[in-house]
C-alpha cells in the first residue's frame, strides 16, 4: 500500500487520575500524544504504512515518545534536540467524558522542527502527505517545514491532506486564518469542523454556519465552493456526534455518527482522519471513507486516551456489524 508521511509535535501527556481540578488532583497518568502521531498510530493499526517526522528533546519523555510510536509500527524519524525539552500537555478531567487540556510547549523541541528535518526523497516517495494546522503555528521554522513539504509534494505529484485543527492557544484567529489558509489552499483533501473551514476560506469570506447548528447540504456546498471554486478538491466536514459530511465532485455526501457511551472524545478527530485516509490510499469511495472514518472516531470516544483505542480492521468490522449503532 502507498506510504503516508506526516510531521508534527508529539508531547508527554499527563492525565488526571480522577475527575477534578488540577488544583487538587494529586495523581497523574503518564502517556504521550500529538495530533499527527495519533493519526499515524491509527493508520498503522489499519495496516497503512506510515512515517512520522518530528523533534523531541534528548530526554526521558522524548525517548518515551520515540519508543511508543515506533512500537506501534510507525516509521519514526525523530530528531533528538539537545537544546530544548520535549513538550508537555496536562489533561484535566472535568466530568464524565469531558476534559480540558493545558499545553506546556512554547520553545519545546517539537516546535523547533525545520524544513531540513525532512530528508530528501521521503516526501517524493510518499503516497500521501498529511499535515495539521497545529504544526505551522508552532514556530516560523515549523511553518517553513510545512510549506516546504507541501511544495515538494505538489512538485512530485503527491496528494496533500490537511486537517485545519485550529488551536486558539497557538495563535489569534486572524494570524491562524492567514497561515492555515495558505496550507488549506494547497490541500487535495481538507478536513475541519464547519467553523474551522469557514476560517480558512480565501479572503476570510465566511463566518461559517451558526455555532452549534447542524449545517445542511446548502451550507456545506456553499462553504466548499468558497474554499474550492474549481471543485477539484475533497472537503470533509467533521460534525462530532452528528457524524460527518464530504464535498467531492460537486456533491455533498452525509454520513451519520454512531451513538456510543462516551468516555473521552479527545483524539476522535484524529482517528476519524486516519479512517478516512486509510480508505483514500486504498482507493475507496467517498461513502466508504466516511463510514470508516465515523466508526474510527466513535470507537476512539469509547475508551480513555488520545490514541490507544485506535481500532484494528477486525475491531472496526466488529463495531460496524454489532455495536455500530448509527444515529438516525
Ligand atoms: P478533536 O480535535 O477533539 O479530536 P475534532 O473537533 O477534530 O475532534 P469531532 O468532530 O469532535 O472532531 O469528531 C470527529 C469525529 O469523531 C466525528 O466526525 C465523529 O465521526 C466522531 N465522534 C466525535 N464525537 C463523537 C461522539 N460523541 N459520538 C460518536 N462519534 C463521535
Amino acid at each position: 500500500a502507498p506510504r503516508v508521511l506526516t510531521l508534527g509535535e508529539t508531547m508527554g501527556l499527563l492525565t488526571g487520575g480522577r475527575i477534578g481540578s488540577l488544583a487538587h488532583v494529586s495523581e497523574m497518568h503518564v502517556g504521550i500524544g500529538g495530533a499527527e502521531t495519533n493519526v499515524a498510530v491509527s493508520l498503522s493499526r489499519l495496516g497503512v504504512p506510515v512515517t512520522w517526522i518530528g523533534r523531541v528533546g534528548d530526554d526521558s519523555l522524548g525517548r518515551r515518545v520515540v519508543r511508543e510510536i515506533r512500537g506501534e509500527g510507525v516509521d519514526v524519524r525523530a530528531h533528538l534536540d539537545p537544546d530544548a525539552a520535549t513538550g508537555l500537555m496536562l489533561k484535566e478531567l472535568t466530568g464524565p467524558g469531558t476534559a480540558r487540556v493545558y499545553y506546556y510547549r512554547a520553545g519545546s523541541a517539537g516546535s523547533r522542527l525545520t524544513a531540513t528535518d525532512v530528508p530528501a526523497g521521503l516526501v517524493e516517495s510518499a503516497g500521501l502527505v498529511h499535515l495539521t494546522g497545529i504544526t505551522p503555528l508552532l514556530s516560523d521554522s515549523a511553518r517553513e517545514a510545512c510549506l516546504s513539504v507541501v511544495r515538494r509534494a505538489r512538485e512530485a505529484g503527491v496528494r496533500v491532506s490537511f486537517d485545519v485543527n485550529y488551536r486558539s492557544t497557538l495563535a489569534p484567529a486572524h494570524v491562524a486564518a492567514e497561515v492555515l489558509g495558505e496550507l488549506a489552499a494547497e490541500a487535495d483533501l481538507l478536513f475541519g469542523s464547519p467553523d474551522e473551514l469557514a476560517h480558512v476560506v480565501p479572503g476570510g469570506a465566511g463566518d461559517g454556519p451558526e455555532p452549534g447548528s447542524a449545517p445542511g447540504d446548502e451550507e456545506i456546498g456553499a462553504l466548499a465552493r468558497a474554499l474550492d471554486p474549481t471543485g477539484a478538491r475533497e472537503i470533509v466536514v467533521k460534525r462530532g456526534a452528528d457524524g460527518a459530511s464530504a464535498y467531492a465532485d460537486g456533491s455533498v455526501v452525509h454520513a451519520p455518527g454512531h451513538r456510543v457511551d462516551v468516555v473521552d472524545t479527545v483524539g476522535a478527530g484524529d482517528a476519524f482522519v486516519a479512517g478516512y485516509l486509510s480508505g483514500d490510499v486504498q482507493g475507496r469511495s467517498v461513502e466508504e471513507k466516511l463510514v470508516r472514518a465515523n466508526a474510527c472516531g466513535a470507537v476512539m470516544c469509547t475508551m480513555a486516551g488520545d490514541w490507544e483505542a485506535a481500532p484494528t480492521p477486525a475491531e472496526l468490522e466488529a463495531f460496524l456489524s454489532a455495536g455500530g449503532d448509527p444515529v438516525q
